[in-house]
């Protein structure tokens, strides 16, 4: 699933291309389960509401994207399993998993020569409108907790030691901290020498330190790569991420590990599998 850089990269990749283009057509192949338009709309479909509207933003929360259209309303996009945005000339043929196309129009007034396309085969990515006034009411936005590349060295500290679960699982919740998912949790506690099923609050302060460091370092230096493909992720472009190069556990269970030799282990914590050194990350 896209984490927090590769969300992010696709962000920046929708701000280079949609931002501020307007929606001159849609048409929806989706099943009902992908798009979603909230009640305060009445019973206006998808394209009825937003054909003629304005891209005005595009911003991520978590492993959310959210984009702002004239009207004060926010279409919300999370692309779970294998959600991707295209970004592709209009004469290029429709793929059946693209799922919803918009036809944009530049600022300029020239005339549309450009789609972006949902493609989604697992089907498991939303799209949802809501009014921006709602919004942040709802389960999925209303209760994420700070984002990691903005949440101080103290206030993480803070937020473990309030905290009495262990650590992997604790990473993954979105109500804890927004946007991590496995890959970034399991390299982030193997760069820090930290076991995953550590209790936060037992782990000492330096130790806290240094995780918070290590998550940050390891995000940033992501995004820099454009994410991870180790599945289907890319990019509005289409072009595939390069941080899977770097990845030193997860993945990587046989391997030995690049630190001290003993081979990397895959294990089931809490509802996920963790990838870790039985050697350098001691229980
Ligand atoms: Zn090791």
């Amino acid at each position: 699933m896209p984490e927090l850089p590769e969300v992010e990269t696709v962000v920046r990749g929708l701000r280079q291309t949609v931002l501020g283009q307007t929606i001159e057509d849609l048409s929806l192949n989706a099943p009902p389960a992908s798009v979603f338009v909230s009640a305060s709309f009445g019973d206006e479909s998808l394209p009825n509401i937003i054909i003629g509207r304005r891209i005005t933003s595009v911003d991520r929360r978590g492993k959310n994207i959210l984009i702002s259209l004239t009207g004060k309303m926010t279409l919300w996009v999370h692309l779970k399993m294998t959600g991707h945005f295209y970004y592709r000339e209009r004469s290029t043929p429709l793929d059946k998993h693209d799922l919803v196309v918009f036809y944009l129009r530049p600022e300029n007034r020239a005339p549309g020569k450009m789609s972006l396309r949902f493609n989604d085969y697992r089907r498991f990515g939303r799209l949802r409108l809501f009014y921006n006034r709602e919004l942040w009411q709802q389960d999925g936005l209303k209760e994420l907790g700070p984002e990691p590349l903005e949440l101080t060295r103290g206030d993480f500290v803070l937020l473990c030691k309030s905290a009495k679960r262990m650590i992997k699982p604790a990473l993954l919740d979105q109500s804890f901290i927004a946007g991590l998912g496995n890959i970034y949790a399991d390299e982030s506690l193997y760069a820090s020498r930290i076991h995953p099923t550590r209790v936060t609050s037992s782990l000492s302060t330096p130790k806290l330190v240094e995780l918070h460091g290590q998550i940050r370092r390891l995000l940033k230096m992501a995004i820099r790569k454009m994410g991870t493909s180790v599945d289907s992720f890319s990019g509005v472009n289409g072009n595939p991420g390069e941080f899977q190069k770097y990845l030193k556990v997860y993945g990587n269970e046989g391997n030995p590990c690049l630190r001290c030799g003993r081979l990397i282990v895959r294990q089931r914590i809490g509802a996920r599998s963790a990838h870790f050194c039985p050697r350098c990350q001691r229980a």
